[in-house]
């Protein structure tokens, strides 16, 4: 099980080349990178300010003034400068875009310390303070957000500028963390840092970083609280009032990860933690680790995910709960959360070979980080709810999270450049490549060079998914004289129908294996094939588990991987009043001119009527009536898109007979 660097082809070797996902992929470099550059600079007047660079620039010693924004607000650089790399190296080189980002890393040179560290709300507002708040103070979630930007620039530019940079952080991490005596016993309040560690060890070799890395994990949790600990010292300043009474669940510190079974707290903090958990176990082989992990996606998918593939359930404190605790209208199901699941799904899938993972990071990726950026890459919703009444999403009250429209920015900017950076970075979810075989995980347009055994070669990807199952693969071996070698599984996905696959080889004759872990295998043979992939994806109505109290009578619609919802601009207010019989036939209609193309989907269903009811009276005696009526459904990553502050819906009443 030893982590096979190999596995992950590079993202520079993968061109995408498709419709479906690159109307967003696009808005990276033509929208949303420029965007927040302006953002970072505080160079649009009707959006929150950052003061990100600004706070560099006072760290650095070049402005003078105060530290403005979140305590984490250095990470709005890093990842920005992420989804640069990502983009770069997707892309091509792009000077302009370079030079500004090369800028930037000069900055952030001059206003790390001599020692190497690296923060500039504790530069500038408290020096003495370092390290003295590992529960609030972000220090390592913004440290490990710097070293998967460097790695990132790094792999795209082969410039080490900005890898120097936190390679010195690093060390210093190293210096100042660890089990020894005189060594700081602590760990992120916030994970991060772990993921970072270890993208540094895998481009630099360098051990220790690893070490680092799986000694937060292991340290986690273990003993008298380290939080509780720290908050009872003298020099311990509280930064977040709500922080007060602190429950060591949130950062998933209740007890040591070995023995958690259960995905608690914030619901990004734990997915960061169990993908950082997955990348130390893959590296030390540690099966006792891996099983944690298993045991902790089993309990997040199976009984704390919504079907749009979001999680963290509960609106304050942006955590989980309880088992089967799912409510629609007020979750916080924040975008980068999702991100993190396919994250943990990604490692999950690679590590255990068991294609099921990505169903769950395909489902995590086409609805609720789709759901997250607007179709014009100008607005982002942090939280995505499955259900929107926007009048009853009012301040200060259980809703006030909860937004109906996307927003330009945020003063907590986490999810914006988040999503960018995994739409620049999409290549990587498509394949997994080990020893002698190719993984096709999902099904995305694409062209990748490749090789397995001896023989280079390029895969073409035709997809029509997520619209219908049809995808058409040709691969040739680009090795003068040699053929193709290995063996390719196909992801057999949870939803596809009658799945079926035809060979054309110019060996004359087609070679096919059985299906294992999710996969249909096919061996590769001769100097090209064409594989033809079919099955069918029809709309088709989805229960949730009765123990879903928030589902309980509902259905969901979906088609493949796509939820769909009824949105207020197509079926009128009160969605909440529809009732649908799922013996009904789903019609499904592709429109070419909406929302860059979309399967959109009609059913017959009933609504109740006013009929008996007024402005006086609230309760009454009188019998409900329903009036029949055709409703329209759209693809729930799409919804806001035409109209904003409407009513959606995701789970809708089932007429139960
Ligand atoms: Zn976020």
């Amino acid at each position: 099980m030893k982590y096979n660097a190999n596995s992950t082809i590079p993202i520079s070797d993968i061109r995408i080349t498709d419709s479906f996902f690159n109307k967003y992929r696009d808005l990276v470099g033509k929208v949303i990178i420029p965007y927040q550059w302006d953002v970072l600079n505080d160079r649009l007047e009707d959006v929150e300010t950052s003061h990100c660079i600004e706070n560099f620039k006072i760290a650095a010693g070049i402005s003078k003034g105060e530290y403005k924004g979140a305590v984490f607000q250095d990470t709005d650089l890093a990842k920005w400068l992420e989804a640069v790399g990502f983009y770069l190296s997707s892309y091509g080189r792009d000077e302009k875009l370079e030079k500004l980002a090369d800028g930037a890393i000069d900055l952030i040179e001059k206003a790390q310390q001599p020692d190497g560290y690296l923060d500039t709300y504790f530069i500038i507002n408290a020096p003495e303070k370092r390290w003295k708040n590992l529960q609030e103070g972000h220090e390592l979630y913004t440290a490990g957000h710097m070293m998967e930007a460097a790695v990132a620039y790094f792999e795209a530019t082969g410039k080490r500028k900005f890898l120097d940079i936190v390679c010195r952080l690093g060390d210093l991490l190293c210096d100042v963390f660890g089990s020894e005596d005189g060594k700081c016993h602590g760990y992120p309040g916030h994970p991060e840092v772990e993921l970072g560690l270890v993208k540094l060890y895998r481009v630099t070799g360098k051990e220790e970083y690893l070490k680092l890395a799986k000694h937060f994990i292991d340290i986690r949790g273990v003993g008298d609280n380290y939080f509780l600990e720290e908050e009872k010292r003298p020099d311990f300043d509280r930064i977040f009032p709500e922080f007060n009474d602190y429950d060591p669940s949130y950062s998933q510190s209740h007890k040591p990860v070995y023995e958690q079974t259960t995905a608690e707290g914030h619901a990004v903090r734990a997915a960061y933690l169990y993908s950082a958990m997955a990348d130390v176990a893959a590296e030390y082989g540690d099966k006792k680790l891996l099983s944690c992990c298993e045991t902790l996606w089993d309990d997040m998918v199976h009984r704390r995910m919504y079907i749009t593939g979001s999680i963290g359930s509960s609106g304050f404190l942006e955590r989980f709960t309880t088992d089967y605790d799912l409510p629609n209208d007020c979750n916080y199901s924040e975008s980068c959360a999702s991100i993190a699941l396919a994250m943990f799904g990604k490692r999950m899938g690679e590590i255990t070979h068991d294609a099921s993972y990505f169903d769950e990071v395909e489902r995590a990726l086409y609805n609720t980080v789709l759901s997250g950026i607007a179709m014009d890459g100008k607005g982002f919703f942090y939280v995505n709810p499955l259900e929107v009444w926007p009048d009853a999403c009012m301040e200060h009250t259980s809703r006030a999270h909860v937004k109906s429209e996307r927003q330009k920015w945020f003063g907590v900017a986490c999810c914006p450049p988040n999503i960018a950076r995994t739409l620049a970075s999409i290549g990587q979810y498509i394949f997994c490549r080990r020893d002698d075989e190719l993984d096709v995980n999902l099904f995305i347009s694409s062209e990748t060079r490749t090789s397995l055994g001896e023989c280079d070669l390029v895969v073409r990807m035709e997809s029509r998914m997520p619209w219908e199952g049809k995808v058409r693969l040709i691969i040739d071996s680009k090795s003068e004289g040699m053929e193709l070698t290995g063996k390719l599984g196909i992801r057999v996905p949870y939803y596809a129908e009658n799945m079926g696959i035809s060979i054309e080889s110019n060996m004359g004759r087609t070679l096919f294996d059985n299906e294992e872990h999710g996969y249909k295998y096919i061996l590769l043979n001769g100097k090209s094939m064409t594989i033809d992939i079919s099955f069918d994806i029809p709309a088709r109505f989805i229960h949730a588990n009765p123990l879903v109290r928030a589902d309980a009578g509902k259905v969901a619609l979906m088609k493949g991987p796509l939820v769909y919802c009824l949105e207020e601009e197509d079926n009128g207010d009160n969605l909440s009043s529809v009732f649908v019989d799922t013996d009904t036939v789903i019609t499904e209609e592709y429109q070419e001119d909406i929302l860059g193309g979309t399967y959109r989907l009609y059913f017959e269903g009933r609504q109740l009527n006013m009929d008996g009811w007024d402005n006086h009276c609230l309760y009454g005696t009188q019998k409900i009536s329903l009036t029949d009526r055709r409703f329209v459904a759209y693809p729930y990553c799409y919804w806001g898109n035409r109209e904003r502050n409407k009513e959606m819906i995701v789970w809708i009443k089932e007429m139960i007979r």
